[in-house]
């Protein structure tokens, strides 16, 4: 049986889990053994933000879930407003005010095949609402973390979001064990491609934001879309280009963006301090505005498809 899912803050469990149209007990919660997310990592997933209750860039996250799935010949499993729904109960039957969303789509399950299933294969639909603490997120961006950089191991379609996760949990590890919360890849020319489960930024001598332009080699993480917007409306500049290792430790500061940390500042890279190890303005600055900006759509009830959804 799985342990319940108490989350590392102490904060309280997930109740109830979504599969394949039932919401089961966070005990029963299960898929078949031969699930083509089990075997072959034939799935891809979205992790929505959940903020005083409600969906931070649902239709973000929505439209990207709809091309990663695009990308590996799946469609969607469900209309979109179903699938709104969905998140929204889960969310709402877990009474989850802070936290976050996991939803998974897998090619279903039979047996073994590397070749795809026909059409009569139903499509696997999971979805875990999970509270988490948003004073302990606070308090570590307002720390700052340390990362570590890494030769970055993935395949050549790092843009399409699937639950394809290894090299991402053995990179989190190793940056644990010196002390680092998040990995850094790095390319073979020395440029950062992105976090083991986040964007990388910096903030150069000149004050601009700079992040690694859109390609095969990054995931398009909907916090740097909706970052993006922040930075235009704060009348900051953003330069898309690749940054190398040793730029990174030279920037005046450095952070990291994803829907579970939002912005969080990058205080150390492989020891060497940024910044003076504390937290820079533009990072604080672009932390606070984040959530003006982002769509926040409620979990009304009961049905209510409350924003674009569609
Ligand atoms: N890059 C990778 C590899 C990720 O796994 C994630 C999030 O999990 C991100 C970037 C950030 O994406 P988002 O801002 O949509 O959470």
């Amino acid at each position: 049986m799985v342990p319940e899912a108490v989350s590392r803050d102490g904060a309280a469990m997930t109740r109830v889990v979504y599969v394949n149209g039932r919401y089961l007990a966070y005990a029963d919660a299960r898929v078949h053994a031969e699930d083509r997310g089990f075997q072959f990592a034939d799935a891809v997933y979205e992790v929505i933000e959940v903020r005083d209750g409600a969906l931070i860039d649902a239709t973000r996250h929505l439209d990207r879930l709809a091309r990663s799935l695009g990308e590996i010949a799946m469609g969607m499993p469900m209309q979109r407003t179903a699938l709104g729904h969905v998140l929204r109960e889960c969310v709402r039957r877990n009474r989850v005010s802070d936290g976050t969303i996991y939803l998974q789509v897998s090619r279903g399950a039979r047996p073994r095949d590397f070749l795809f299933p026909g059409p009569d294969v139903r499509q696997t639909v999971v979805c875990i609402a999970r509270p988490a603490s948003r004073a302990a997120a606070d308090a570590r961006a307002e720390a700052g973390i340390a990362v570590k950089t890494m030769p970055d191991p993935r395949w050549e379609r790092c843009d399409i979001k699937t639950v394809m996760l290894l090299p991402a949990s053995l990179a989190k590890e190793a940056a644990k064990a010196e002390g680092a919360r998040e990995a850094w890849f790095v390319d073979t020319k020395g440029f950062v491609t992105e976090g083991a489960s986040s964007n990388a930024w910096i903030v150069d001598e000149k004050g601009r934001l700079v992040t690694r332009p859109l390609d095969v080699d990054i995931l398009r993480g909907v916090t740097r879309t909706t970052l993006i917007d922040v930075i235009s409306r704060l009348g900051l500049e953003l330069v898309e280009r690749p940054f190398s290792v040793l730029e990174a430790m030279g920037a005046k500061e450095a952070f990291v963006t994803a829907a579970t940390n939002v912005v969080t500042p990058v205080v150390v890279i492989d020891g060497v301090r940024i910044g003076g190890g504390t937290p820079g303005p533009v990072s604080r600055r672009l932390r606070a505005a984040f959530h003006g900006e982002a769509e926040h759509s409620l979990p009304r009830w009961p049905g209510s498809d409350h924003l674009s959804l569609e």
